[in-house]
């Protein structure tokens, strides 16, 4: 957390069905076997009891995952983004305390309204896409597709991604950030069925299309999770995202002159755009969530600073000061108390209970600055006037 060079802050997004969900309940799975390393094997296992016992299933705003890439530990931070595109802002919000986006995309529907409007989104507030084509099991199973006419499909949707970031990516991330099949920023694989590979992958590990369309067509249904074991669909997934999706210090170089709202010429914004740790604190809160042990629970990325409780601060929105009582970092599902958090990492926050979702929180001494990375935007009434 420390190591900021480590963190990657991400978020799944889609057209609805194309496998949002199954995606990061598969990598959720696969951290839950990685992190009892880090979190301890008990506190894993308790939590799941507690609450199956309860029969309730918390939604946490926020899960990290642990993966390693060549030796090295990395803890990716993934952020709940709302389920279906609404107008409310929520999907924005969510994207606002993101660096990457991994874009699922089925593979028969290809690119649909919904991939085109969050995909535009994710571009505007300057957040790096990886592309997933899910549901390649249905190119055999029920389109029955050769590997030449499923290497045709699966480029035509590439071009199709390719032509909106085209469209919509600022000049200056265009051309890098186009996802390039050779390069590891497309993912190739089944959601549902847990393996996935990048070309890259594909080629070290010896495997291809013709792999995947015989593990569908065979009778013996062993060749399916063969397949998971071999190439593994959170492997694929978190290593681009490492590789790929800046660390939140170079990402917020980039991304605060777009994404804050007001006054650029201050100290505030100089150490936000270095996520520098000593200077003053700036967080946007995304969520706002009961827990019915905590109670109200603020989860959001510290832009600037380091959280820690005791320290009062103010809300930019609410206008007000506020005291934050507990500081805590996500660990798998869990929350674990934390002394402070640095820039760059996602925070929970006790105490906030003024602030909604789309909050921004500063150090106390700049309370009379005009910025945020969220403003109210109130709608005003006609008046109507009885002469
Ligand atoms: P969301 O709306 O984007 O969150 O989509 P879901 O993850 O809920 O998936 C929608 C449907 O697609 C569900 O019935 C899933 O079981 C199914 N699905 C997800 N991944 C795959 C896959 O790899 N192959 C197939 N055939 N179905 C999948």
């Amino acid at each position: 957390m420390k190591d900021i060079e480590r963190v990657r802050n991400i978020g799944i997004i889609a057209h609805v069905d194309h496998g949002k969900t199954t995606t990061s309940d598969t990598l959720l799975a696969a951290a839950g076997i990685i992190s009892p390393k880090v979190a301890g094997e008990a506190l894993a296992l308790d939590y799941l009891s507690v609450e199956q016992q309860r029969g309730i299933t918390v939604k946490a705003a926020n899960v990290s995952l642990y993966h390693e890439v060549d030796g090295k530990g990395y803890v990716i931070n993934l952020i709940d983004t709302p389920g279906h595109v609404d107008f409310s802002g929520r999907v924005t919000r969510s994207l606002r305390v993101l660096d990457g986006s991994i874009v699922v995309v089925d593979a028969v529907e290809g690119v649909m309204t919904q991939t085109e409007t969050v995909l535009r989104q994710s571009l505007e507030e300057r957040v790096r896409p990886i592309l997933f084509i899910n549901k390649i099991d249905r190119l055999v199973k029920e389109l029955k597709l050769g590997p030449q006419e499923m290497m045709q499909k699966l480029l035509d949707i590439i071009k199709s991604v390719n032509d909106l970031i085209d469209m919509y990516a600022e000049p200056e991330f265009k051309d890098k950030w186009m996802v390039n099949p050779t390069q590891g920023t497309v993912v190739f694989g089944s959601a549902k069925d847990k393996w996935g590979f990048t070309l890259p992958i594909a080629q070290k590990k010896g495997i291809n299309m013709k792999n995947v369309i015989d593990a569908y067509t065979s009778s013996d249904k062993n060749k399916i999770n063969e397949l998971a074991s071999q190439v593994p669909i959170h492997e694929a997934l978190l290593d681009a995202v490492i590789k790929f999706v800046p660390n939140p210090r170079d990402a917020q170089k980039y991304r605060i002159p777009k994404i804050w709202k007001g006054d650029m010429d201050n100290d505030l914004v100089k150490s936000m755009l270095n996520a520098d740790p000593n200077g003053p604190i700036v967080m946007m809160i995304n969520d706002m969530k009961v827990d019915p042990h905590a109670g109200l629970v603020a989860t959001g990325r510290v832009f600037s600073g380091t959280l820690r409780s005791g320290e009062e601060v103010w809300l930019v929105n609410a206008k007000s000061p506020q005291k934050i009582l507990q500081v805590s970092i996500y660990m798998g599902q869990l929350r674990e108390l934390a002394d402070e958090i640095p820039a760059g990492n996602i925070a929970a926050v006790l105490g906030l209970d003024k602030a909604r979702a789309g909050e921004t929180l500063v150090d106390i001494n700049f309370k009379n600055l005009q910025g945020s990375f969220e403003s109210l935007h109130y709608v005003s009434e006609p008046v109507v006037t009885i002469a």
